[in-house]
């Protein structure tokens, strides 16, 4: 994105300004500075997409599955060649490292879209016979207009894992990414025009939540609402959408742990380990905050760890040195730092980091060294509140039944992952961790056809693989009497 460029809306296939002409800008945060302005878009621009989308919906809700997925793939072959643009766009606009956006957030992102493309194309329903009397069969239809909303840590990534599959199954959308990082979500407009999608299928509002995502999500024209981000943020949506009974997935916050058992694989659990806190700067809705390691190899394990987190450089994201890039935005640098603060208030010892740090050239960004934190009761704050920064706490734990109470033990339950070669206590723990997704020696190992979600606070359905089909359309019971 050139110097200071606007970021549009993009509705019924065109681009447009916000009409009330309010912008807000847009920060890189690895330079702590402002390169941009996107639209801080109203009602009226969220009524004007929602009116495109509606139009849209008779004509691409009826065209073939096949044609859908032609134009699908079309917009990831465009996303291939552009691949560099958006890896550049999307570190510039969130502040990772360039090589994660290059092998991680945006082959990602292709990888949704050609994905779902596939799916809808081997996507069935059921049939159910009552012998001599009459069949029953499933028609698995669209819903009408999906709202994807979708937060800044994995921005591309994410905005696609919600739009492939509402369009594949024959919905026309609004969409809105987060306001601290639209770029790539801009492009990715650019793409669904020059790859000639219909005007309307997609539309994509630019914003703050309390403006355009509230309006998208009261919108009585639509029916359906995929969210990811916060989970105070999910409570608010989850009490406007409840009363009108509108379809709702969310995806919310974490506080996962990493649990760590004597009988581990040292080495790579201490990597992985490492890897599962700090990736994208701890901010993965999916990262082990939490390390629960058995009492026997505590201490080994703790100084292995150690060692191997003062290795990690914090950087320039486009340096290829650099393991950490900026967290997102300077407020949330300082939240992240007010955490560090209480651990030590609640009795912590930080045994690594702790502190923001100034790299040069980049000595406005919002940088914070990995940090490790020990000494802390597995039920104080710092233990049970998400931080979704680079700061991991270390707890340890006698025997599997304690390791499962303390995993247990917070209000949230999305990602866990347990290290251990005892096949047997693998299984057993996998049954009574109480998330949506269990790790067994490895961790964001990701598998699309797999159900994706969490329990307690960290949500409410399933996407991923058929779930998201399903999610994404209404089920009809058509019976037929012989
Ligand atoms: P957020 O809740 O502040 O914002 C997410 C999106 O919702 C943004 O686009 C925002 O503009 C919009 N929004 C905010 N208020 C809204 C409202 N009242 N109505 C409609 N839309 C509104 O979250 P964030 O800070 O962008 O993201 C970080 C959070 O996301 C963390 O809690 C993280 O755990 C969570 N997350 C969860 C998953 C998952 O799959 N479970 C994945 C990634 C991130």
């Amino acid at each position: 994105m050139n110097h200071m460029e606007k970021i549009l809306n993009y509705i019924g296939g065109e681009f447009f300004p916000p009409a009330a002409d309010k912008w807000i800008e847009n920060v890189n945060p690895s330079l702590g500075k402002v390169y941009g302005l996107i639209p801080e878009s109203s009602k009226s621009d969220v009524d004007k997409a929602v009116d495109a989308a509606y139009l849209a919906f008779p004509t691409w809700s009826e065209t073939p599955a096949s044609e859908r997925a032609r134009l699908m793939n079309k917009i990831a072959d465009l996303m291939e060649r552009d691949l560099q643009i958006l890896a550049e766009m999307e570190s510039t606009d969130s502040g990772k490292p360039l090589h994660v956006s290059l092998t991680v957030d945006i082959p990602r992102a292709i990888s949704n879209i050609r994905f779902f493309a596939g799916a809808i194309q081997h996507f069935a329903s059921e049939s159910h016979a009552m012998e001599g009397v009459a069949v029953n069969y499933t028609l698995r239809q669209p819903v009408g207009i999906a709202a994807c909303i979708s937060p800044w840590n994995l921005p591309l990534y994410l905005f696609t894992w919600k739009i492939a599959p509402a369009f594949a199954t024959g919905n026309t959308v609004v969409a809105k990414p987060s306001e601290l990082t639209p770029a790539t979500a801009y492009h990715f407009a650019r793409l669904c025009a020059e790859a000639g999608l219909p005007p309307g299928v997609l539309n994509i509002i630019h914003g703050t939540g309390g403006s355009a995502g509230s309006a998208m999500v009261e919108h009585p024209l639509v029916k359906l609402i995929s969210f990811t981000g916060g989970t105070r943020t999910g409570e608010i949506i989850a009490a406007s959408a409840a009363p009108k009974f509108k379809k709702l997935s969310l995806e919310l916050g974490g506080k996962n742990a990493t649990l760590i058992f004597e009988d581990c694989d040292f080495e790579e659990t201490v990597s992985e380990a490492a890897r599962a806190a700090f990736s994208n700067q701890g901010q993965i809705c999916l990262c082990g905050s939490r390390i629960l390691i058995q009492r026997s190899i505590y201490n080994r394990f703790r100084d292995a760890f150690v060692e191997k987190v003062r290795k990690l450089k914090t950087g320039n994201p486009f340096e290829r040195s650099s393991n950490l890039g900026a967290v997102v935005s300077e407020g949330h640098m300082n939240k992240v730092l007010s955490y560090i603060d209480l651990a030590r208030e609640e009795g912590g010892a930080v045994l690594t980091g702790g502190n923001r740090v100034f790299p040069d050239g980049c000595e406005g960004g919002y940088f914070i060294e990995p940090t490790v934190i020990e000494g802390l009761d597995a039920s104080c704050r710092v233990n049970r509140e998400e931080i979704f920064g680079p700061v991991v706490t270390l707890i340890p734990f006698d025997t599997e039944d304690d390791a499962v109470e303390i995993a247990n033990g917070t209000d949230y339950g999305l990602a866990f992952s347990v290290w251990t070669t005892n096949v047997k206590r693998a299984h057993k723990l996998a049954a009574r961790l109480k998330t949506g997704i269990v790790w067994i020696n490895c961790w964001m190992l990701r598998d699309l056809r797999t159900p994706f979600g969490g329990v307690k606070n960290s949500g409410v359905g399933r996407e991923g693989g058929w779930e998201a089909l399903r999610f994404f359309t209404e089920a009809k019971n058509v019976c037929i009497k012989y």
